[in-house]
């Protein structure tokens, strides 16, 4: 579903990502951790075709990603992105940030798109927000709203950077539940994310960037069973 292959970036003379490799079957989800700044954001913006790379390929539903491409490569790979700021738009109401791109990505008539917000708004436990707005909701319930705008458009895949990472304790719960479900229901995902517990409950895969490379990538309970790098356990250390 996702591919990356010997992936590099640098921003000017500073190599952020140096041939990373990293494959996510469909259906599979992976957690990406590191320390800050071992590019994990870049890896992300580079599969979701915001960001262009030097060298090496990203494919995502069998369409090569990058910042160049055409609409309808764009549709067909189809990756749904979730931010630690939410971006949702202030002055539409929750209904109206979800139905937004249905109508003009998907081309979705008022009613198909009005429909498929709402089974999502219900999925995230908001139909009753729908004519609220973004200021009126909690910080978890803004990024809720912010998971059923992408789920709308049926990603193939939904990439999650640090999503809880900005809210206050109490609505990490809330949010992770909402992840859990959809990795209960099959959705293929890769979740930036220090939340160790979630990795352990949902991850197929744990992948450690370190300065720029996937250092290790292995089944949690390897990861975390008998992790000899000390680069890990000092990461480790700090977040559990
Ligand atoms: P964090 O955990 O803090 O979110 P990260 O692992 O997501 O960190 P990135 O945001 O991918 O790290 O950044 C990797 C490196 O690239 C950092 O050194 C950062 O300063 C640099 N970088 C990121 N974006 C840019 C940019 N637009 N221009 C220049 N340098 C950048
Ligand atoms: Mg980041």
């Amino acid at each position: 579903m996702v591919s990356v292959a010997g992936l590099s970036k640098h921003f000017h003379a500073q190599q952020v990502l140096s041939d990373v490799h990293l494959s996510v079957a469909a259906g599979e989800r992976v957690v990406v951790c590191g320390p800050s700044g071992s590019g994990k954001s870049t890896l992300a913006r580079c599969i979701s075709g915001l960001e262009s790379y030097a060298s090496g390929t990203v494919t995502v539903n069998g369409v090569v990603v990058s910042p160049r491409m055409r609409h309808a490569d764009l549709v067909r790979a189809n990756i749904g992105m979730v931010f630690q700021q939410f971006n949702l738009f202030p002055h539409l109401s929750v209904l109206e940030n979800c139905t937004l791109a249905q109508r003009w990505v998907r081309r979705r008539s008022r009613q198909e798109a009005r429909q498929t917000a709402l089974a999502y708004l219900d999925k995230v436990r908001l139909a009753e927000k729908a004519s609220a707005y973004p200021a009126q909701l909690s910080g978890g319930q803004q990024q809720r709203v912010a998971i059923a705008r992408a789920l709308c458009l049926n990603p193939s895949v939904m990439l999650f950077d640090e999503a809880t990472s900005a809210l206050d304790p109490e609505m990490v719960k809330e949010v992770l539940e909402t992840m859990i479900l959809l990795a209960r229901d099959g959705m293929t995902m890769i979740c930036i994310t220090h939340e160790m517990g979630f990795a352990r409950a949902v991850a197929d895969k744990v992948a450690f960037m370190d300065g720029g490379r996937i250092v290790q990538a292995a089944p949690p309970g390897e990861f975390f069973g008998n992790c000899a790098d000390p680069r890990i356990q000092r990461f480790l250390s700090k977040v559990f």
